[in-house]
């Protein structure tokens, strides 16, 4: 199955091209999600970041508390390593469970920090999701009600666009409206049906 991690900046546009995707009926994993359920009362994650980090990370009912958290992993940058410790390897097998249940061409793993991460899940393309900054920021500033330098602050601690760009094997260019993104989604779509029938065909 070919693999295609998704990502770009906050905003830059990742659920509206996984939703064009998913319309198309390419299945979309997204490694958020996972996450989300991994660290569910009861699930083994919780458990063990509740032994690395210490029982005040849970709220009275058992669940995560996740301000709590971020303000554990963000006082240094050890802790944040050890919550990937433990938090990535489930992430990528539940993913790797996910991909080898599905029948398709190809399929889109979404994952926000996909660049960033020291170790991430190894897909076979990078798309990346890009616009320019003034875009960006008027996109989140109005999704989200943030004022500008709030937007600016999250984009600011994410890595930069240029950095991107270096890294990514494929573009979607999300500057103008939902028409010319709808287009570049279904140019890029045939190129993967291509791609993924050409490795079907060798193997
Ligand atoms: P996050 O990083 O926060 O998860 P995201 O990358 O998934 O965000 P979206 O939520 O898809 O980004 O898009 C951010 C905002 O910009 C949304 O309100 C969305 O509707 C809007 N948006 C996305 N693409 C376009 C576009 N081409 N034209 C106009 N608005 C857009």
């Amino acid at each position: 199955m070919l693999t295609i991690g998704l990502t770009g900046g906050i905003g830059s546009g990742k659920s509206t091209v996984c939703r064009l995707f998913a319309e198309m009926a390419i299945p979309v994993i997204d490694a958020d999600i996972i996450a989300r359920q991994l660290v569910q009362p009861g699930q083994s994650a919780l458990q063990q970041i509740t032994e690395a980090f210490g029982p005040a990370v849970l709220n009275e009912d058992g669940s995560l508390n996740r301000a709590k958290l971020r303000d554990i992993i963000f006082s240094a940058a050890d802790k944040k390593q050890q919550l990937d410790n433990i938090m990535h390897p489930l992430v990528y097998a539940q993913i790797a469970a996910e991909v080898a249940e599905l029948k398709a061409p190809y399929c889109l793993i979404a994952v926000p920090l996909l660049l960033e991460s020291k170790n991430p899940y190894a897909v076979d393309r990078v798309l990346l999701i890009d616009c320019p900054l003034e875009t960006q920021l008027q996109r989140v500033i109005s999704r989200d009600q943030l004022s500008r330098q709030q937007a600016q602050a999250i984009i600011d601690s994410q890595m930069s666009r240029a950095d991107r760009l270096v890294k990514a094997d494929d573009l979607i260019d999300n500057t103008a409206g939902p028409e010319q993104l709808a287009e570049q989604v279904k140019r890029l779509h045939n190129s993967y049906i291509l791609l993924a029938t050409a490795r079907t065909q060798s193997a």
